[in-house]
Formats: C-alpha cells, structure tokens, sequence
C-alpha cells in the first residue's frame, strides 16, 4: 500500500536539539519531517561557511542542482551569486550562505522529466524558520543579505518589496543591518543578454553596499588588521570604490557593533 503525505507544516523548533551548536543543528536538521516538503526533496539542504562569518546570504530554497548536492548555492545561481561577490570584493570562503526553507519544492509539468522550482507557501516558510534562526543565533553574522521577495519577507515583513529598498542597511535585531537585493536565479530568468546584464550589475551594485558597510564598520569597531574577513573586504571595496566614481548611492546606516563590545 502506498503511503500518501498530505501537505501539513507543522514547525521544526521540536527538532532543535538542547545546547545547539551549528554541528549539532546541522545534523538534526537531516531528520527533519516538520512539514511536507522532506518528502519532495532527496535531502536536506543546511547552511555552509564559516561558524563566524561577517556576512550571512539568505536565498529561498535550495535549486535542482543544491538539491542533488545537498550544498547551497553550488548550481547556476550559486556560480552567478560567487561572480557578484568577488565583483563587489566579498570573499565568498568568509561568507556563511543559506536559504528560508531547507527542502526543495518542485513540480512537474506536462511530460516533462524536469523538476520544476515552486515557490514555498508561508506555512512551509513558518515550518522551517527554527533551522534558520538557529543559524543566525550560532553565527551571529554582522550584516545579513537576503536574496529575493521569500528570503526577504521572511526577516523584513509581508510589507517589504526588494525592487524598493533593495542595497540599503535596513536596521534589525537580527544583526547590525539587514540588506536585501535580487535572487540570483531572477538575473538569470532575465528575457534577454541586455536585461541580464543590467540585472547582475544592479546585483553587484548592492553587494558593493554591503562590502562598504562592511568597511565602515570594521572602522568604526575594530584596530584595523584585526578581523582577516574586515581588511580583505576593506581592501577590495577600496579599489572597487576608486575605480568607481560614479557610485553616488547613499552611504549605509550606522548600525550598532555586535561584536565590540
Ligand atoms: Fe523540515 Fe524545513 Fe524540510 Fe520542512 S522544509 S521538512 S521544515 S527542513
């Protein structure tokens, strides 16, 4: 007899073990059957990078390839979101990435063989928040950047639009300043090479905030030379800045140091 998963969410806090550290939560976030989704995707997809890193990248789900791989960020998206970086003068190994649901939600349609991306709806969203914001408790990241309207809303409200305040510090007591910009994949889903090539360089542009927030932070909060991630970026965002007179976009907010002290 074949056994039928009625789409339910419940919330994975109950999964969350005692005295979490990102091992810990990792692994139990393997077994997770909180909502529907784990019966979709081939496993569950955790956040990789650095136990500190600066920066925390939020996508929506994991894609096809992420799926397969059990990594995030390694299919076409992933590829385009590492370009932006190294543009924008972020080091992607100094970067924790992630996503707002752990399983990917697919369809097919028609005869195709091809799994096709599906939005998650808000319960499953609500379902798998405890994983992210065990990431976020354990990182402790300075600024946070989410990628696309899921990811977004998820940590900036319902109310939030990323074409409006994408690449500006957005204050929260999630970190020191929230940014949101594009999801990579919606630069790819661009018509044509023209509005592809717009839509990246608008990408980079944001990233390039979030490396001048960086900048001015380890600034303000730290001897120069004491955070490896703060000088790199520093340096990068730098000559990036040099070569970049017509950047005349507000500069970010000053935000609160959550490490300083
Ligand atoms: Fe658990 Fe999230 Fe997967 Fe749902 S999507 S089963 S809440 S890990």
């Amino acid at each position: 007899m074949v056994t039928r998963v009625k789409p339910y969410a419940e919330s994975a806090a109950s999964y969350i073990p005692e005295r979490p550290t990102l091992e810990k939560v990792r692994a139990a976030s393997k077994g997770c059957k909180a909502c529907w989704l784990w019966t979709l995707g081939t496993q569950t997809v955790f956040g990789e990078g650095p136990r500190q890193a600066d920066v925390m990248f939020i996508g929506e789900q994991p894609g096809d390839q992420e799926d397969k791989a059990g990594r995030p960020f390694v299919g076409p998206a992933g590829k385009l979101l590492d370009r932006a970086l190294d543009e924008a003068g972020i080091d992607r190994t100094t970067v924790y990435v992630t996503n707002a649901v752990k399983h990917f939600k697919w369809e097919r349609t028609g005869r195709s063989t091809r799994r096709i991306h599906k939005k998650p709806n808000d319960a499953e969203i609500r379902a798998c928040r405890p994983w992210l914001d065990a990431e976020i408790a354990l990182v402790r990241p300075r600024v946070i950047v989410t990628l696309g309207a899921t990811a977004s809303q998820a940590l900036l409200g319902k109310q939030f639009r990323v074409t409006k305040d994408r690449g500006k510090a957005i204050a929260s007591p999630l970190a020191e300043a929230i940014f949101a910009t594009v999801h990579p994949s919606a630069v790819l889903r661009a018509p044509d090479p023209a509005a592809r090539g717009l839509a990246e360089k608008e990408l980079v542009a944001d990233l390039t905030q979030v490396a001048r927030h960086l900048q001015a932070q380890a600034r303000q909060s730290a001897p120069r030379g004491a955070r490896g991630i703060a000088t790199r970026t520093e340096r990068r965002a730098t000559k990036k800045t040099a070569g970049d007179r017509s950047g005349s976009r507000e500069q970010p907010m000053a935000a609160r140091s959550r490490r300083s002290g």
